[in-house]
């Protein structure tokens, strides 16, 4: 089984993946748990130093391919070889982010997207994408309160991140037998129990 979690800044993501991981292992699941940028190997995470830590004001479409090129370290190394031994991959951010950020966010064609994600993973898609959901404001809060946390993403615009919310519930709503918009408002515990009962309800006990 491929997971995905998505969402814009501060949505609580890393946090709730690690929770269900937890609750997955609990049941004798074996799960695999990565991110991206940056998850599945050196090179996967040295273009996330790029990309996030970095100052480079990178076109959007060299941004676009350096998100493919992060993703197919990724897909190749990590995300494929655990589903072929039929471990549970919990993917922190996935093709989603891209259709967001690049996509609706910053305005790179999406069928380019739809073209690069065919390139970079043969069209790997997940099996449940779980989309946190919340308003701007919120998230933007609790992502300057982490800290260390500040990155380029962090500090744009309003408008940047309305975009990016609408983004992601569009695609959701798209594609709803793949993707569940979980509410992300309310405490830690109280978010994890309706990420469990999606997963339940679309991937059984
Ligand atoms: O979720 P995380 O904070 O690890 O994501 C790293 C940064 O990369 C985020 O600020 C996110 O906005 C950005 N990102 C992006 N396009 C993607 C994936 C992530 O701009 N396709």
């Amino acid at each position: 089984r491929f997971i995905t979690l998505e969402g814009g800044e501060g949505a609580g993501k890393s946090t709730q993946i690690r929770l269900l991981a937890q609750a997955l292992t609990d049941r004798g699941v074996e799960v695999v748990t990565t991110r991206e940028p940056g998850g599945g190997s050196d090179g996967a995470a040295a273009i996330r130093g790029l990309l996030v830590a970095g100052d480079t004001p990178w076109q959007r479409l060299t941004e676009a391919l350096l998100h493919n090129a992060a993703r197919h370290e990724n897909v190749e190394a990590l995300v494929r070889p655990a589903l072929a031994r039929s471990a549970w991959v919990l993917c922190d951010r996935y093709v989603d982010s891209t259709v967001a950020y690049q996509g609706y966010a910053m305005g790179v064609d999406r069928g380019v997207l739809a073209d690069l994600h065919r390139l970079s993973t043969g069209g790997l898609m997940p099996d449940l994408t779980l989309v946190l959901d919340l308003p701007v404001e919120a998230g933007l809060a609790r992502a300057g309160s982490r800290p260390g946390a500040e990155d380029r993403y962090e500090r744009m615009g309003m408008d940047f991140h309305e975009r990016l919310r609408q983004g992601f519930l569009d695609i959701a709503a798209h594609d709803p037998g793949r993707c569940a918009v979980i509410d992300a408002t309310g405490d830690i515990a109280t978010i994890q129990a309706r990420l469990l009962a999606a997963v339940e309800r679309r991937l059984g006990p």
